[in-house]
């Protein structure tokens, strides 16, 4: 088990476009690995490779927070195909320690991608998963969930997050 450190705003690595995975070999395996072990370890549902600082298009989801290894999803390259309806519901970021906000999403969602295998794989999911894989394929574009907010909302948040930042508290 290995844990990465994690990457929190406002640092300029969660605000750029990954790199595309080109190689399916030993190092994005273990990449992946210390990135579901780091989600774990911080109670988290999603993470995106950035968000360990490593600029490339993988992202791991685990909805049963560890209890069922058949719930586990590790994604390369993933690409929201299709996106259909809304839904406005409370999410978090590990990237953003205990700030919560109100976030419109699509209802269902197609996201193609690949296996650490390099193998091509498509997912359909609607509800908290479309969230999820909408929620971490949007760190991938260097897209953060106060993007998605108002402008008013996104300024508060902002601020406080500057002024836990001065107190030390983030
Ligand atoms: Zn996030």
């Amino acid at each position: 088990m290995a844990l990465r450190e994690l990457v929190k705003y406002p640092d300029p690595g969660l605000q750029e476009p990954c790199e595309p995975v080109q190689e399916f070999d030993e190092e994005l395996h273990r990449l992946a690995d210390d990135m579901v072990d780091t989600m774990r370890a911080e109670a988290g549902i999603g993470l995106a490779a950035p968000q360990v600082g490593v600029g490339v298009r993988l992202t791991v989801i685990d909805l049963s927070g560890g209890t069922d290894p058949a719930a586990l999803v590790r994604l390369v390259n993933p690409k929201v195909e299709l996106e259909e309806g809304e839904i406005r519901e409370e999410e978090g970021c590990l990237s953003f320690p205990e700030v919560i906000l109100t976030v419109p999403r699509p209802a269902r969602v197609v996201v193609s991608g690949q296996s650490l295998e390099g193998k091509p794989v498509s997912i359909e999911a609607e509800g908290l998963m479309a969230r999820c894989l909408h929620h971490e394929i949007d760190h991938l574009d260097g897209v953060l969930f106060i993007d998605r907010v108002s402008p008013l909302k996104r300024d508060m948040t902002r601020r406080r997050i500057a002024k836990r930042i001065r107190g030390g508290d983030w």
